[in-house]
């Protein structure tokens, strides 16, 4: 069963479960699932800035990264 999730970070759809690690193509946030239970200013071992720094790039225009986002 696949169910839509969206990205914590940006609110992109992605495709897959809670179960299914995958990134954003947008802002190339991996989705872990358990976004809501971390504290904003943690980093976790798989995305490398918080997710408190995350929502600030991207409201800049700019991935997780600190590249430009590409063109929706
Ligand atoms: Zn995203």
């Amino acid at each position: 069963m696949n169910n839509k999730v969206k990205c914590y970070i940006c609110g992109t759809e992605l495709n897959g479960d809670d179960s299914l690690v995958d990134f954003c193509p947008y802002c190339d946030w991996t989705y872990l699932g358990w976004e809501r239970e971390l504290d904003p200013d943690d980093k976790d071992n798989i995305n490398h800035i918080s997710i408190r720094q995350a929502k600030e790039n991207v409201s800049k225009g700019l991935n997780i990264w600190g590249e430009p986002l590409p063109k929706q």
